[in-house]
């Protein structure tokens, strides 16, 4: 698929006009883009409790944690949602008030924003994309997470991301860029570079928190960049010998 077709699905799902010509894409039909990512992991590594259980142990875990004051002001911990062998894992800050209403990540207006640009390169949280968030727990006012509740928490990411064993890791704004990667540095400094995370040095992308997006809505070309980015790395991931013309 050529860039000027994902660029207008991604225009398209995202609402945004007059952004590039419009001749050159104009008579091209919007379609959903072609899947990027498989379920190709195999079996859960020997010794390992089998994934279901281990899924199960985990969420039970998160569903009951008080180790940090959150507990007391959440409606309920929200977990992660999407395919747990997806190649692609999408991490967020924090729930907001109708993701602690739902028990689900990303499902206020950021969300279905989040939505949208996944669709544009072809994931969703319904097929090929994991989606968690550092903290479990909605604060208060949707403040930023303080650093006693993060350390708190981020051993049930690193555990899901474990788990889930994905190819490529998307940061999506500042908190979890920051946290993921043990930084302080801005997230304008984080954007644009592959970033490896863990022992498994999973290659990490940063990009614009969608909330943000929703506030500047002339930064998407750059989200749209970062996106592209992201493929781009996702591919030599998979397939070392593509270069799909760029280098990352
Ligand atoms: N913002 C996030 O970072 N995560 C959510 O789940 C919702 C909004």
């Amino acid at each position: 698929m050529s860039a000027a077709v994902r660029r207008a699905q991604y225009l398209e799902a995202l609402g945004i006009e007059r952004w590039v010509p419009r001749g050159a894409v104009a008579s091209t039909p919007v379609r959903p883009a072609e899947p990027l990512a498989t379920d190709a992991h195999g079996p859960a590594p020997a010794g390992e409790a089998s994934a279901p259980e281990a899924w199960e142990h985990l969420r039970e875990q998160v569903r009951t944690c008080t180790a940090c004051e959150l507990h007391k002001s959440r409606t309920q911990a929200v977990f992660g949602v999407g395919n747990p062998r997806a190649e692609w894992m999408v991490i967020g800050e924090a729930p907001g008030a109708e993701e602690d209403r739902r028990g689900e990540p990303f499902v206020g207006r950021a969300g279905q924003l989040l939505d949208a640009m996944l669709r544009a390169i072809g994931l969703s949280r319904e097929t090929n994309v994991y989606i968690a968030n550092i903290l479990k727990s909605r604060p208060p006012g949707n403040r930023d997470p303080r650093p006693e509740e993060v350390a708190a928490c981020l051993p049930y990411l690193h555990r899901q991301i474990e788990l889930v064993r994905p190819k490529l890791l998307l940061a999506v704004g500042r908190i979890a860029a920051q946290n993921l990667l043990a930084t302080d540095a801005p997230l304008g400094r984080l954007r644009g570079r592959v970033h490896h995370f863990g022992e498994h040095n999973v290659p990490l992308v940063v990009t614009y928190h969608p909330a943000y997006l929703l506030r500047s809505p002339a930064e998407k070309r750059k989200a749209w960049e970062d996106l592209q980015f992201a493929r781009r790395v996702f591919a030599q991931t998979v397939n070392p010998e593509s270069n799909d013309g760029h280098r990352c």
